[in-house]
């Protein structure tokens, strides 16, 4: 028989473990590539629309590219774990699979409920929306059309998430008498009436005020959730915009930097997959860099925490 006569060949493992050479070459946690452990990536769209059939050239992702990115991530050996997932890993140490995704689409459009759930549904997998609230409660003849609440509640009903991208905040707003214009969220207004700039005490009565009437929204409309989160308008943020949106009780923030996310982290990295064009394998590629076969070791957990650190220290530094 093959294995007694193993048995008898000298090998330089079999006096250490001899057990070791009659496993099975292929263990079932092996059979998908571990490209990264303990380390969350989370992706972002915004707009996507059908597949254009008059030749015109798309404005935004279609569904045929989104299809093919999730079929390159299927492929190749990425796990997307749901929202829930991601905020007790960040929060609760809970562990994730390896090749973790979580994937995100920001402002509401109604283009998530028309193109992108049905493809998620075919892949069996979920994500979660950041929405506007004014967007979708006022209806505007000349903005791309956003999801209405009922197309929320069946989303929700469905695995997928729901959450806060400011009631009325995704705007810019001037900041002197000159007129010139920034981010309303992590900004002083210039208050017109008054000529001059909010004070601390009315910025942070602005913020809490929409923040907390967003999320006043969302459990009015959709039931209460175990945790509040909140993506920030061109993820522009500052210490101070924490400070009071952290009033609010928000579990963790998402801005737009590339990078990987360790546990315990607040402000949660993206990266940017939902440009026109932007094909399953360019997004295999952009991922790449992030795969550390054999290297999820001490060391790079540890590198990987110092970057993380830095990127902090730079975003919270307002650079
Ligand atoms: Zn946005």
């Amino acid at each position: 028989m093959i294995m007694s006569s193993l048995k008898g060949t000298p090998h330089a493992h079999s006096a250490a473990d001899p057990a070791v050479t009659q496993k099975p070459a292929a263990e079932p946690l092996l059979s998908k590539p571990v490209l990264y452990k303990n380390q969350v990536l989370v992706l972002f769209y915004h707009n996507l629309q059908a597949d254009p059939t008059d030749g015109s050239k798309p404005e935004a992702l279609t569904a045929s590219l989104f299809r093919d990115q999730m079929k390159n991530l299927k492929d190749g050996g990425y796990n997307v774990i749901t929202m829930e997932q991601l905020v007790n890993f960040e929060l609760n140490n809970k562990p994730v699979p390896a090749n973790s995704v979580v994937i995100t689409f920001d402002d509401g459009y109604e283009s998530f409920y028309n193109v992108a759930y049905p493809i998620l549904k075919e892949f069996g997998m979920t994500a979660s929306v950041f929405i506007i609230g004014f967007s979708s409660d006022v209806f505007d003849p000349n903005a791309l059309p956003h999801l209405s609440w009922d197309e929320m509640r069946e989303l929700k009903e469905n695995g997928m998430g729901i959450y806060n991208h400011t009631y009325n905040m995704h705007r810019e707003v001037a900041i002197n008498a000159k007129g010139t214009l920034q981010p309303a969220l992590p900004n002083n207004i210039f208050l017109t009436n008054k000529k001059r700039v909010e004070t601390a005490k009315e910025y942070d009565k602005r913020l809490i005020s929409d923040l907390t009437f967003m999320e006043k929204r969302l459990d009015e409309e959709l039931g209460e959730s175990p945790f509040r989160l909140l993506a920030f308008p061109y993820g522009a943020y500052n210490d101070k915009a924490i400070k009071a949106a952290d009033q609010v009780g928000f579990s963790l923030y998402f801005n737009i930097k590339s990078g990987f996310n360790v546990p315990g982290q607040r402000v949660i990295n993206r990266i940017n997959a939902g440009d026109a064009g932007f094909t399953g394998k360019q997004l295999m590629k952009i991922l790449k860099p992030y795969n550390q076969p054999g290297l999820f070791g001490k060391s790079y957990v540890e590198a990987v925490e110092i970057s993380v650190t830095g990127v902090y220290k730079k975003i919270w530094q307002g650079a």
